[in-house]
């Protein structure tokens, strides 16, 4: 463990009264693991980190458990071993020995705190989403405890998997993702920082719900869930009423600006959010997800690379073109017009996309293309699904378990 985080560990234990007689911490993890903490605020602007978290030993645990074998059990759920049912704490999940203390910053609204606490509350239980254990409150700071969840670095195996390996991962994130919508509740930050996967255990835990919202909160009407005839009647009578230039922005435009929530991470960012879409449903999970997806099959990390939300929109355009943008950002009452060259009317196939990315169109031995194989296909077949720029028709997480690609074969 380095000086800083040592000295960061040892002033988080002092100023937080009792945490110390509880828990013993062992290191940070996460973003913060090699962030100095003096900069951490700073930077959570760009990463979207709005916490710091801790790897601890639970120092009850020994109290509890100590007629079992306290190793760690390697194919366990937990990093703890299996605890009897009667040895349940109050909130109905085994204690395991080792903990996540997840410290949000202070600089978070207390209602946003709150939030993530009541909707992490609501999800207990649900597969795949990891559990609360319990929170502290001392003072301005609030700690949320979890199961530590050992997993690996997203960027140490997406490069090498394959497409069963896909298939193992994407089930165990719609099955989390599925569950958190049955709820009602939008996660808004699917990334890969966000679900901790390990790829010997074969499955993978849903975390930081630090954005994510309940649907229908603060939203208000949005023409994408309008019929496409009411949506012409409105956008005619809006265009009218601004009674301004056929091209180009009108010099007083009398219209409201729009106001949506864009939380969620650059690069991940579905285009009704980017289009400020004021109805935002589960929806925008899909499209991320979709993100995760094309990053592994195009093997490149971040795949999306903007600076905001213009850039995401350029980089999303390029690949659908203008006709489909011109579509999408119609459907949310809003207008896309550009003249940048590289931006195509039709685009291109995400196919193509791979096959770029991955450098096969010309490695073939005479230079041709090394075409993707049938199971690859049908991974861009449900990749195309979930990169859907109509919410309406992009797929659910219930329909994508029942898809091909993740569809567990009845042997
Ligand atoms: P933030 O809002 O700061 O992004 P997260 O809840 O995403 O907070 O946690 C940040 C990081 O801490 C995660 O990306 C992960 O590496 C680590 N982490 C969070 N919860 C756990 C857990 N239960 N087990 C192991 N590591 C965790
Ligand atoms: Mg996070």
């Amino acid at each position: 463990v380095d000086a800083a985080v040592q000295e960061d560990m040892l002033r988080f234990q002092e100023t937080f009264k009792g945490i110390k007689d509880q828990f013993r911490l062992i290191n940070r993890i996460g973003e913060g693991k090699s962030i100095d903490f003096r900069k951490l605020a700073a930077n959570s602007r760009d990463t979207g980190t709005f916490s710091t978290v801790y790897k601890a030993e639970d120092l009850s645990y020994e109290k509890y458990h100590n007629d079992w074998d306290i190793e760690e059990k390697e194919n366990s759920k937990w990093a703890s071993p299996p605890v009897k049912k009667s040895r349940r704490d109050g909130y109905g999940i085994s204690r395991p020995k080792y903990v996540a203390i997840k410290k949000i910053y202070v600089t978070s609204s207390p209602s946003r705190i709150l939030n993530e606490l009541e909707l992490l509350n609501d999800l207990r239980g649900c597969d795949s989403v990891c559990p609360l254990i319990t929170a502290f409150r001392c003072t301005d700071q609030v700690v949320a405890v979890l199961p530590y969840f050992r997993h690996t670095d997203f960027r140490e195996y997406f490069r090498l998997m394959t497409v069963p390996d896909m298939q193992i991962y994407f089930r165990s994130l719609f099955s989390a993702l599925a569950s958190v919508h049955e709820k009602g509740i939008l996660h808004r930050d699917i990334k890969p920082t966000n679900f901790l996967y390990e790829p010997d255990k074969r499955r993978g835990v849903l975390v930081d719900f630090g954005l994510a919202e309940r649907e229908g909160t603060d939203s208000k009407n949005c023409l994408c869930h309008e019929t496409s005839q009411r949506r012409r009647e409105r956008v005619t009578s809006s265009v009218a009423a601004t009674n301004g230039p056929a091209v180009g922005y009108p010099k007083n435009d009398p219209r409201p600006s729009r106001r949506a929530n864009r939380a969620g991470t650059r690069g991940f960012r579905a285009p009704e959010v980017l289009f400020k879409c004021t109805e935002q449903t589960t929806k925008i999970d899909i499209w991320s997800a979709g993100v995760m997806l094309l990053t592994i099959l195009s093997k490149r990390f971040p795949f999306f690379n903007s600076a905001d939300d213009v850039e995401a929109m350029i980089e999303i355009a390029t690949i659908f073109g203008r006709a489909r943008m011109r579509q999408c950002a119609y459907l949310h009452g809003t207008v896309f017009a550009t003249d940048i060259p590289t931006i195509g009317q039709g685009g291109f196939a995400l196919e193509k996309i791979i096959l770029w990315s991955t450098c096969r169109n010309d490695a073939g031995a005479d230079g041709e293309e090394i075409p993707l194989t049938e199971e690859e296909k049908m991974a861009v077949r449900f990749l195309e699904c979930c990169l859907e720029l109509d919410p309406n028709k992009r797929i659910s997480a219930k329909q994508a378990l029942e898809h091909e690609f993740l569809r567990e074969m009845e042997i």
